[in-house]
C-alpha cells in the first residue's frame, strides 16, 4: 500500500546520496518538542522558510513587491517578519531582553538549534508561542488592517502558553528527544493539576507630593478578570509603591484561600521575597516581612515575576487610579476588553 512514509523510505534506500535538509537528529528533536501539533507544524514551516512572507511571495511571482506592509521595510523576509519588524522586536525585547537574535541573513532553525541549550525548555516553548502570535498578529494587520499592539501579542502568548502548560499529560515516550534526556519539563516542571488564580499587581508613583496608587487584578487561566483592588496611599518612593501593591495582592490571595500566583513586574521585589531583603529601604521592611510571613503560612500562594508588557492591566488600573480616571465598573470593563489589554 502506498503512503508518503513508505515512498520516502523507498526513495532514501534507492538514493544513498540523498540527505534530508539538516540532520535527522535535529528534526527528531523538533518534532519531539512539547508543543501543540499546529505549533510543531508552524515551526517546521519556519524551518523550511515556508511562511508566505512578502519576500517569499515576491520570489514566487505572487506579489508585486517584497515590502513589509507593517513597517515598509523593503524586504519582508521570515526573520524580518518574526524577529526584526519593529512590533515583533518590541515584543522580543520586553519578554526576552537578553536573548541573542540571529543575523538577518541566517536560517531560522539554526538559530533555534543554537540557543536551545542556553535556555530552559519552558523558555524555548514560550519562544515558539511568541513566534506564532507575532505571525498571527502580522496577518491580522496585513489582511484585516487590525491595530498591531505588541503588549497584546505578549499577553496572548502568555495566555496560550500557560493554558498549554496547564494541561496534564503523561511524560513523552520519545526517549531520543534531547529535552527528555535533559529531563527538564518532566522532572522539574510537572504540569499543575489545576489552574491557580492569577493575581497581577502594580504600583504607580508620580511624585512625593501626590498620593501613590496600586492596582491588583485577579484573573483565571483564560485571562478572564474576576476581581481586583485599587487604592491611593501615601509613600515617598516608587519601590514602596511596588511593595505596597504586592502586599495587597498577597493579602487578596490569602483571602481567597485557594492556589494563587501573585505576579509583580518588579524583579528586585520578587528576589527580596525569595532571598534577602536586608538591602531594601527600611520603610518597605515591615511590608516585606509581612509578605514573607503570609507566604510561609500559606504555601498555596506563589510569587512570580512577569515582564512589564504582561502586567498591562494592573499597570492600567494603578495609573488610572492615580489620574482619577478609573471607572467605577473597571473590573467588568477589564474583562470585556480582555482582548485589548
Ligand atoms: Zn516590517
Amino acid at each position: 500500500m502506498f503512503s508518503v512514509k513508505t515512498a520516502y523510505h523507498a526513495f532514501h534506500k534507492e538514493n544513498t546520496n540523498f540527505q534530508p535538509t539538516g540532520s535527522a537528529d535535529k528534526w527528531k528533536w523538533m518534532w519531539g518538542l512539547n508543543l501543540p501539533p499546529k505549533l510543531k507544524f508552524f515551526i517546521w514551516r519556519c524551518s523550511r522558510n515556508g511562511l508566505a512572507t512578502k519576500a517569499r511571495l515576491f520570489h514566487r511571482k505572487c506579489a508585486p513587491n517584497p515590502t513589509c506592509q507593517v513597517c515598509n521595510n523593503p524586504n519582508e523576509s521570515l526573520l524580518h517578519c518574526l524577529l526584526y519588524c519593529p512590533h515583533a522586536n518590541e515584543a522580543w525585547s520586553s519578554i526576552f531582553p537578553s536573548l541573542p537574535l540571529p543575523p538577518q541573513d541566517s536560517a531560522f532553525f539554526d538559530w533555534i538549534w543554537d540557543i536551545k541549550d542556553a535556555i530552559s525548555h519552558e523558555a524555548l516553548i514560550h519562544i515558539v508561542f511568541l513566534c506564532w502570535n507575532i505571525w498571527k498578529a502580522r496577518n491580522e494587520r496585513t489582511f484585516k488592517n487590525r491595530v498591531l499592539w505588541p503588549p497584546n501579542v505578549c499577553l496572548q502568548t502568555f495566555r496560550e502558553r500557560t493554558e498549554w502548560s496547564s494541561i496534564p499529560r503523561p511524560p513523552s515516550t520519545n526517549d531520543a528527544s534531547p529535552t527528555q534526556l535533559r529531563g527538564t519539563h518532566t522532572s522539574t516542571n510537572p504540569p499543575p493539576s489545576n489552574h491557580p488564580l492569577m493575581i497581577h499587581c502594580d504600583g504607580s508613583f508620580i511624585s512625593d507630593s501626590q498620593p501613590a496608587t496600586y492596582g491588583v487584578v485577579t484573573s483565571n487561566h483564560h485571562g478572564q478578570v474576576s476581581d481586583g483592588r485599587a487604592e491611593t496611599f501615601l509613600c515617598s518612593t516608587p519601590i514602596e509603591a511596588e511593595a505596597k501593591a504586592h502586599l495587597e495582592g498577597i493579602k487578596l490571595a490569602q483571602e481567597y484561600g485557594t492556589e494563587c500566583t501573585v505576579f509583580s513586574d518588579c524583579q528586585d521585589l520578587v528576589k527580596a521575597l525569595e532571598k534577602d531583603y536586608s538591602g531594601w529601604p527600611w520603610r518597605c521592611a515591615a511590608g516585606i516581612g509581612l509578605m514573607i510571613n503570609i507566604l510561609r503560612n500559606n504555601p498555596f500562594i506563589k510569587v512570580n515575576q512577569v515582564p512589564r508588557a504582561l502586567n498591562v492591566r494592573a499597570d492600567w488600573v494603578a495609573r488610572s487610579k492615580a489620574r482619577s480616571t478609573l471607572p467605577v465598573n473597571w473590573i467588568s470593563i477589564l474583562d470585556l476588553k480582555s482582548d485589548l489589554l
